[in-house]
C-alpha cells in the first residue's frame, strides 16, 4: 500500500525493474515551480526549475541570468525599475 504522502498525482510515477524481475512503481519528488519575477510574478526565462541536488550538478549560467537583478526581475520590470531610478536621482 502506498503511504499517504505519496498518494497524489504531482509527483511523478516511475516504474522500476527490480532484480527478481518484478516492477516496482518510485515516486519522483515534485518538481519545483522556480523563479519568477519579484515584481509582476512572470517566470523568468533562463532560470531552470530543478530539484536541489540537481542544482548542484548544473552551470551557473543555468542558475541565473549575468544582468543586474538578474534571476531577481524580469527584462520588462527592471527596465521600468532604471527608468524610475534615474527620475528621482537628485542633481546637486
Ligand atoms: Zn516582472
Amino acid at each position: 500500500m502506498t503511504r499517504p504522502s505519496q498518494r497524489t498525482r504531482s509527483r511523478k510515477h516511475i516504474s522500476k525493474a527490480l532484480p527478481g524481475g518484478r516492477t516496482n512503481i518510485h515516486f519522483k519528488r515534485e518538481v519545483p515551480k522556480g523563479g519568477g519575477c519579484a515584481s509582476c510574478g512572470k517566470p523568468l526565462a533562463g532560470v531552470s526549475p530543478l530539484l536541489p541536488y540537481e542544482i548542484r550538478k548544473v552551470n551557473k549560467t543555468r542558475k541565473s541570468i549575468s544582468r543586474i537583478y538578474g534571476g531577481h526581475l524580469c527584462p520588462n520590470c527592471l527596465k521600468i525599475a532604471l527608468k524610475q531610478a534615474a527620475r528621482t536621482l537628485s542633481v546637486v
